[in-house]
């Protein structure tokens, strides 16, 4: 594994049954990148983010995570990454502090770092006002800003963000994309999934998955370039919807 490098795939492909779900993809993200990872519908980029968490075993294929092999150290990998998705976020019938908390007992942080890391964490978000307030309760803006935020908590190498602005507004989505900026600029890597184009303007690079390969992988400027339009939505346009 090169030094720079924190992800590094070689011929990832994983099989169910009959049906090849990530075929032979082969890609490298840097320390700090913000790294997009796209596709239409049923592409296959949660079952390829499975592997790369240590959740999914492989069929084939290589890959190192945050110094780690998805095939034999896949438990290192999980406590050197963070993790959120759109869909499982945190507990609603838990407060902000039980949340904080809860998951950072869950990644083996001592009280005396989880209360600084939540002060801290409930300032920097504005939140001290519904601190105590069930999270059920706050926006969904707030709740995946949160989540992303505890996502973080344990300072990984690398935070895993599958459809994470899934429904949220574009002003929130754009405040979301300001603590991704803050987060890589600290050094931690952002690899992030994601089905609206403005955001993937905002990637430091952008694959572009179809039906289990990748079709594409470049700064969003050159892939511009390259298929000759104005904008990231056409080139995925171009590329998913052939
Ligand atoms: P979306 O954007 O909708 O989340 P995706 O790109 O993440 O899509 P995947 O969820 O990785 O796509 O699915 C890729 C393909 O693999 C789909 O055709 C899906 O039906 C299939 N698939 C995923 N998991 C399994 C499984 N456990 N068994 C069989 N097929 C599966």
């Amino acid at each position: 594994m090169k030094k720079e490098n924190v992800i590094e795939a070689q011929n990832l492909t994983k099989m169910f049954g009959d049906f090849t779900a990530v075929n032979a993809i082969s890609f490298e993200v840097k320390k700090g990148e913000i790294f997009g990872f796209l596709g239409a519908n049923g592409a296959g980029k949660t079952t390829a983010m499975k592997m790369l968490i240590g959740i999914s075993k492989p069929t084939s294929g290589k890959a190192n995570v945050a110094g780690f092999d998805v095939f034999t150290n896949a438990e290192d990998i999980k406590k050197n990454i963070g993790y959120m998705s759109q869909k499982f976020a945190l507990y609603d019938d838990l407060t902000v502090k039980e949340n904080i908390t809860f998951f950072g007992g869950i990644y083996g942080l001592s009280r005396k770092q989880i209360k600084e890391k939540s002060n801290n964490l409930i300032e920097a978000l504005g939140l001290e006002e519904v601190a105590n307030k069930l999270v059920g309760a706050l926006p969904l803006g707030w709740k995946q800003k949160l989540s992303f935020s505890v996502a973080l908590l344990h300072d990984p190498k690398i935070v895993f963000l599958d459809e994470p602005t899934g429904g949220v507004d574009s002003i929130t989505r754009r405040q979301f994309w300001e603590m991704i900026y803050k987060a890589a600029n600290q050094g931690t890597t952002v690899f992030v999934t994601t089905h609206y184009m403005d955001e993937a303007e905002y990637c430091d690079r952008v694959s572009i998955m179809v039906n289990g390969k990748i079709e594409a992988l470049d700064t969003p400027k050159k892939l511009k370039q390259q298929f000759k339009v104005a904008n990231m939505n056409d080139v995925f346009l171009k590329l998913a919807r052939g």
